[in-house]
């Protein structure tokens, strides 16, 4: 297993051929979300582009040692190491603590992660759970003078002090120095010199704080992911993801304190995923979407309008990953009929039985791998499927085995049987529990009605709520 598949790498600005560092094992790390609020569908974007860079990998054969992070302490409202956790400050939008906030939200996002049927990662991790890891990586650092303290604020990563810091993204520092420094932390060596741990405020007692070498306070984000890489992974990782906005510091300053911790190439390939906008309408603002903005789009808003969560993930499938997708809902409905019309060739395979023998069957495979394999080119793959099931040539049980296998990467459940979405009566359990939803809706009990939505949505029905009380359809997804 050695396919000629070529990745574009950041770190090289070109498609480079993809081989792991061990034969058979990919080692990958994806930034994971924040949760300090939902995740919106620009994020979720960003996680169905890893999901589909893994499922191609697997195909190709390689076994995939995916991890993702959960950053629920450290990441400031500014990438400038001013400004809030934005945990605390999700926190006292909602008056809760920030404990409460991180698990509420971490649920809600791997709720959304099931939903758009991304493969479990072989690893889940927290930030909070690896403050050690995080000293110990930050000791190091200062053990080989990378690190300096600035007194009252943290410890800080002297840039100047790793050749080729800010290569990876095109830094232009000389600029950047000469800049304006409105905003920036007093005592930096370097405008670009970045917080490894944060001092907790001398008056004010944070809800997340930890003893340190240097003083109680807390990790600043970018060490937090080094450390869980560098823990699950080893020292130098086949792949590390995230969305495009992560290369500028995210990405950078990981690169300069990991590599300067342990002497070796942090990541041999870098992959980012591009924006999702919000089209410039009335109803949204318009530019990338953004948490912060707090007017955002989530996967549940797209369910409520009657949409089911592999509409979404076929949306994403139309754009390549590194190009902007304008997110609009008139194409997440032409992503909704397309699906659907693909279902209805497909799901009459269902059933049958077949391996792709054929040298037809074999060409379609090699047609389809092109696509894939070509830095993940999803929509001529999902171009391919289509041609390949008109193909009058191909009998019907090689065409079922060639979905099955096409459908592993493309992740949309293209064999699931049929489900017309007619208006046909809801059989009476089920129509009960729609009626006690609208009671419920009406007595404001937002948990039953949740609760309820959930339940019918198991059964393939998607509920559209509407002032007036709502209607239903049959789901595709
Ligand atoms: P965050 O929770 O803000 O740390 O972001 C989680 C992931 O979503 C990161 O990989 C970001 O780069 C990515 N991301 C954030 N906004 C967008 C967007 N509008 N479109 C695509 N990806 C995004
Ligand atoms: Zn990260």
């Amino acid at each position: 297993m050695n396919p000629d598949m070529q990745l574009y790498n950041t770190a090289s600005r070109r498609k480079d051929k993809f081989t792991p560092l061990t034969p058979g094992i990919v080692r990958m790390y994806c930034c994971g979300p924040t949760v300090y609020h939902f995740a919106h569908i620009g994020n979720l974007r960003t996680y169905v582009f890893e999901d589909m860079l893994r499922r191609v990998l697997e195909y190709a054969g390689y076994t995939v040692q995916h991890v993702v992070n959960i950053t629920d302490v450290g990441h400031l409202t500014s990438d400038a190491d001013t400004g809030e956790d934005k945990m605390e400050k999700g926190a006292r939008r909602e008056g809760k603590s920030v404990w409460d906030i991180a698990d509420f939200y971490t649920r809600a996002f791997q709720k959304d992660w099931d939903r758009l049927g991304l493969l479990q990662p072989s690893q889940w991790t927290k930030a909070t759970d690896n403050i050690a890891e995080q000293i110990d990586l930050i000791r190091a650092l200062e053990d080989k003078g990378f690190a300096y303290v600035i007194a009252g604020d943290g410890v800080y990563f002297d840039t100047a002090r790793f050749p080729g810091y800010g290569e990876f993204a095109g830094l232009d520092i000389e600029g950047m120095q000469a800049g304006a420094r409105i905003g920036v932390v007093a005592g930096k060596r370097n405008i670009t010199d970045f917080a490894l741990w944060k001092f907790s405020p001398g008056d004010v007692q944070r809800a997340m704080e930890w003893e340190s070498p240097w003083g109680k306070g807390f990790p600043g984000w970018h060490v937090e992911c080094s450390a869980m890489a560098l823990k699950y992974l080893g020292e130098t990782l086949d792949i590390h993801c995230g969305g495009v906005d992560h290369i500028r510091v995210h990405h950078t300053n990981e690169i300069a304190q990991s590599q300067c911790a342990t002497g070796k190439i942090f990541s041999r390939f870098w992959l980012h995923g591009g924006w999702l906008l919000q089209k410039s309408d009335e109803e949204n603002g318009g530019g990338k979407m953004s948490k912060s903005s707090g007017e955002f789009i989530t996967l549940e808003s797209t369910l409520d309008r009657g949409f089911s969560p592999l509409d979404f993930r076929y949306l994403c499938l139309t754009a390549h990953y590194r190009n902007y997708l304008n997110f609009s809902w008139e194409g997440l409905t032409t992503a909704r009929d397309s699906l659907r019309n693909l279902r209805k060739k497909t799901a009459p395979l269902s059933g049958l039985a077949g391996t792709p023998a054929s040298e037809t069957a074999h060409a379609w495979e090699e047609r389809f791998q092109e696509a894939v394999y070509d830095d993940l080119n999803l929509s001529q793959a999902l171009a391919v499927v289509n041609l390949m099931l008109k193909d009058a040539d191909l009998p019907e049980s090689e065409k079922a085995a060639l979905t099955s296998r096409f459908d592993k990467v493309l992740g949309l459940d293209l064999l699931a049987p049929s489900q017309a979405s007619d208006g046909a009566a809801l059989p009476a359990d089920l129509q009960s529990l729609f009626d006690e939803r609208l009671q419920a809706r009406r007595d404001k009990n937002y948990k039953r009605s949740d609760e309820i939505r959930d339940l019918l949505r198991a059964h393939g029905i998607i509920l559209k709520d509407s002032p007036e009380g709502g209607t239903w359809e049959k789901a595709t997804g």
